[in-house]
């Protein structure tokens, strides 16, 4: 355990703190100092199960500390962003995905501090994508900012006047499980029907597809070739070559991942909407700005405004990092 000193000392060198993003097929990590990435990132595939991801965290902790040995450089501190619901006091898993089976009930923070001797923060991957936009956007002092992410499901994290919003129950801003509509037309990954992730997910987009070219034929739309194996690449990409019923279910999408985005910005009037996640390339900018503002009250759609994230697919190990630099100075201010 690191007494309030020598965590002192590890901040006043300025030091960067390592974030580590575990995904569901690989974790990547590189490090961080205000706000941006300082080092050459670091890539393994995840292995399975929970002791093999715990090994291949510290191996990457124990190959940076090896590099800052020779370079004569420290690092502050470990953030790890993780699929799944976190007790960001305790570092301790509460509930996780399908991606990473048997990974709830890990003891993240402790296991991992008793191995590499450093402080470690673990949060929710969304949570950690959507403070890294605001940190690297510099964008702590605003009153609102929104990350959203667009992937297989839907990730959101809120970061309210430079803190991150974790809820009582450490559920707060689990977005994707708005509920879109009344008539359980579609079961979500939850359990529940009709969340805003079984739509304006890559997942939920197509089953828009299947939706609508049930009934076409090969002629009218090549997507109709093979509809069981639809994917949202031959949805883009038809679309993108002037398919007409890729168009269509594209912008249904659109109409789709709107609907959420107006929800969420009548409870929050927020500065601004971040869109990460693998989906944020096939976002028409333009007019899903349009359709929100079509969707909410003029006072909140004048200056809101909806951008794609520039970090590259690093918001969450800018975000993890950023968070243990943080917590740190939390801790001596105190
Ligand atoms: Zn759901």
């Amino acid at each position: 355990m690191l007494d309030s000193t020598s965590i002192d000392s590890l901040l006043k060198n300025n030091l960067p703190a390592l974030g580590i993003d575990l995904g569901g097929t690989k974790i990547r990590a590189a490090l961080v100092k205000d706000g941006r990435v300082v080092s050459q990132p670091r890539q393994i595939a995840t292995p399975n199960g929970a002791d093999n991801i715990i090994k291949g965290i510290v191996d990457l902790v124990q190959a940076f500390q090896k590099d800052g040995n020779e370079a004569q450089f420290g690092i502050a501190g470990v953030g790890i962003a993780t699929a799944g619901i976190v007790d960001c006091n305790t570092g301790e898993i509460l509930g996780s995905t399908g991606n990473l089976p048997g990974w709830s009930g890990t003891s993240l923070k402790k296991v991992i501090e008793s191995q590499i001797l450093l402080p470690v923060h673990v949060d929710n991957d969304a949570n950690a994508a959507a403070y890294g936009e605001a940190s690297a956007r510099g964008l702590m002092h605003s009153n609102c900012v929104v990350a959203v992410t667009l992937g297989t499901g839907i990730g959101g994290g809120l970061v309210i006047n430079g803190k991150m919003f974790r809820g009582a129950h450490w559920a707060g801003g689990e977005i994707g499980h708005l509920r879109l509509n009344l008539g359980n037309k579609r079961l979500c990954t939850c359990g529940l029907f009709d969340c805003w992730e079984a739509y304006g997910s890559g997942r939920g987009l197509a089953a828009t597809g299947r939706d609508i070219l049930s009934g076409l034929s090969a002629e009218q739309t090549p997507l109709a070739k093979d509809i069981e194996g639809l994917t949202t690449h031959a949805i883009v990409e038809a679309a993108r070559n002037g398919d007409i019923v890729g168009k269509r279910i594209l912008n249904m999408w659109h109409e789709h991942v709107a609907a959420g985005i107006a929800s969420l910005a009548h409870i929050l009037d927020p500065d601004l909407f971040v869109v990460t996640g693998g989906l944020a390339d096939c976002v028409d900018f333009v007019l899903l700005q349009e359709m929100v503002v079509d969707r909410v009250l003029p006072r909140i759609g004048e200056k809101m405004t909806i951008h794609k994230s520039e970090l590259e697919g690093l918001a969450g190990i800018i975000g993890a990092a950023q968070l243990v630099l943080d917590n740190l100075l939390d801790r001596i201010a105190v």
